[in-house]
């Protein structure tokens, strides 16, 4: 997509004015803000395509940064894979990786002063009690018997609170904001938690931690984001976002909302999909069948057709669910440039051509990619024994199956016309061969007496190819929305069916290729990819999409 096919949305409008209007001098940061505390998924893409992307387009920056305030969840692994997948996607932060932890110390600073300017108490109400003073959306909540401590027993009790004298959940800080507001956050919000947790940066340095919502907006100030853009769940938050920011000396940040991205047949919260690696449904956080990065990388996806995704479904401010076969389209698209062209056989019938001699191999040019003529051409070796599809051939045809049928002529693709003379059964009376004869004259693919054929077939040789093992795959889940019924686990409607193995048969071509992420397109059967667990001596590849494009389909209707 060029820069003026761009559909223009909200955050590009509200960025777009800010710099007419010399808002911070025309200075643009955003920043991606991941908690690590598990991989990144599709949803992330469209978070990432959007901070990274509208910040490059206005001269503007993006910081990777780490939101790392729950010591619990969070580690090492799932930092390093983060930052694996932003540059996958093809985007550069500013300077080294960011996380909120380092600003521990600033932010217990900007407690201290909320606290001196009457703005924040240390609570001793426990978590129930907290809660039954909440009130409720319609019922104000009723001020705490601790609102009213002074100052000074705030920052005495604050510090003892850091120092470690009480026990997790004993006490808490909180905002002094109005216990009857509407707004259910702004009823005197915990700021600050005591959790006796190590925490994988800053060790046992801590034992209170902030909560988000004093956090995060700290964390855009400190770095001095301009624009602080994410979903819209938090758009009850803005307020608190906004008292904290307004009721400090700091740079003033902004918080914009956009509707996150749900996408069909999957799950998108990191919960969940870490309750699939840990029981073991799926093979890992890269299971080429899992909505993360680094599975859709393992699949075959290429970080283009994410962009393109991403810009496809927009930006916008309500909810709504994406179909995955737009998904599937946009790698489709791609890949349909970009990826050779290859013959494989993934469910292998013999095939023996009677008059072709014994030990004859012929090297057949074959094209690359009919989308790219630069991608020049290969050479296939013909045999006398081939391998083809088992569906692409039947004993007993109906008029319309234009693949091979006893009697019947079809052209076997860039090689020869072969007809089907015969079948061999074995005592179950399942075929496992056919007898063929070819009409040496049509070499290339053509008839030089002009008739026509109806059918082109896909082939291998029968001891030239490769084997392989492919993997295909099919949803997940097998509903829509697995999430969507609250009474029911979402696991229950895990797709018994979603990985299938077979033993293929490839062109021996791809052996000099075949490097893991190498990508290409078997002919009729879909795109596939090398998977990383593959070896010169055992090939392994993913099905990425089959080559059916449902959703070119029912855009055309
Ligand atoms: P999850 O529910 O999967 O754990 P999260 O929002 O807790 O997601 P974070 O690591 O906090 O995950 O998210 C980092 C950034 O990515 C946030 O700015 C968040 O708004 C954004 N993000 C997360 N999920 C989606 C999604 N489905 N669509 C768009 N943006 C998302
Ligand atoms: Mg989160």
């Amino acid at each position: 997509m060029t820069e003026e096919e761009k559909p223009q949305h909200f955050i590009r409008q509200i960025i777009a004015d800010d710099i007419s209007a010399g808002t911070h001098g025309g200075r643009v940061l955003t920043r991606f803000p991941p908690e690590p505390n598990g991989y990144l998924h599709i949803g992330h893409a469209k978070s990432i395509c959007l901070n990274f992307g509208v910040a490059k387009e206005f001269n503007g920056r993006t910081n990777l940064r780490f939101d790392d305030t729950n010591p619990e969840t969070e580690n090492v692994e799932y930092v390093e894979s983060i930052q694996e997948d932003v540059k996958w996607l093809g985007f550069e932060w500013e300077g080294e990786a960011l996380f909120a932890s380092q600003y521990f110390d600033q932010m217990y600073g900007f407690a201290i002063d909320l606290i001196q300017q009457g703005k924040a108490y240390v609570c001793d109400l426990s978590l129930s009690e907290l809660k039954a003073y909440r009130g409720t959306p319609t019922e104000p909540g009723t001020n705490s018997p601790y609102r009213d401590r002074t100052i000074e027993e705030n920052v005495t009790l604050f510090e003892n609170m850091k120092n470690g004298d009480y026990l997790d959940g004993e006490k808490t800080l909180r905002a002094k904001i109005d216990m009857a507001s509407p707004n259910m956050h702004m009823r005197d919000p915990a700021i600050y938690r005591i959790k006796h947790a190590h925490h994988y940066k800053t060790g046992d340095k801590w034992c209170i931690y902030p909560m988000y919502d004093y956090a995060h907006c700290l964390e855009d100030s400190i770095e001095g984001v301009t624009h602080s853009i994410c979903t819209l769940e938090f758009e009850v938050h803005r307020p608190l976002y906004d008292w904290v920011l307004d009721n400090l000396e700091t740079f003033r940040s902004r918080q914009y909302e956009f509707a996150r991205l749900n996408l069909g047949y999957t799950v998108m919260s990191k919960r969940k999909l870490l309750q699939l690696v840990e029981e073991n449904l799926v093979k890992g956080w890269d299971d080429p069948r899992m909505p993360t990065i680094s599975g859709l990388r393992r699949r075959g996806y290429t970080p283009e057709s994410i962009h393109s995704f991403c810009e496809t479904i927009g930006v916008t401010k309500y909810n709504s669910l994406t179909d995955i076969a737009l998904l599937e389209h946009c790698v489709r698209s791609h890949l349909n440039k970009v990826a050779p062209r290859v013959m494989a056989v993934l469910d292998p019938l013999k095939v023996v051509i009677t008059n072709y001699p014994e030990d004859q191999v012929e090297e057949i040019d074959a094209v690359n990619n009919p989308e790219d003529e630069s991608a020049g051409t290969r050479k296939v070796p013909f045999t006398r024994e081939l391998f083809i599809e088992r569906s692409d051939f039947m004993e007993d045809p109906p008029r319309k199956f234009f693949r091979l049928g006893i009697g019947r002529e079809v052209r076997f693709r860039w090689a020869y016309f072969l007809t089907c003379q015969d079948v061999v059964k074995d005592a179950d009376g399942s075929i496992t061969e056919i007898h063929c004869t070819y009409d040496p004259e049509t070499r290339g693919g053509d008839a030089p007496d002009g008739r026509k054929v109806k059918g082109t077939i896909h082939w291998v040789s029968a001891d030239k190819s490769l084997p392989a093992e492919v993997h295909l795959y099919d949803r997940l889940f097998t509903v829509e929305k697995p999430d969507g019924d609250k009474e029911k686990d979402f696991k229950e409607f895990l797709n018994p069916n979603s990985l299938q193995t077979v033993e293929a048969r490839i062109e021996p071509h791809l052996a000099s290729v075949a490097e893991p992420g190498y990508r290409c397109q078997f002919e009729r059967t879909g795109y596939f990819c090398v998977d990383p667990d593959s070896t010169p001596g055992k090939l392994v590849l993913n099905r990425t999409v089959p080559l059916r494009d449902s959703w070119a389909k029912t855009q055309k209707k």
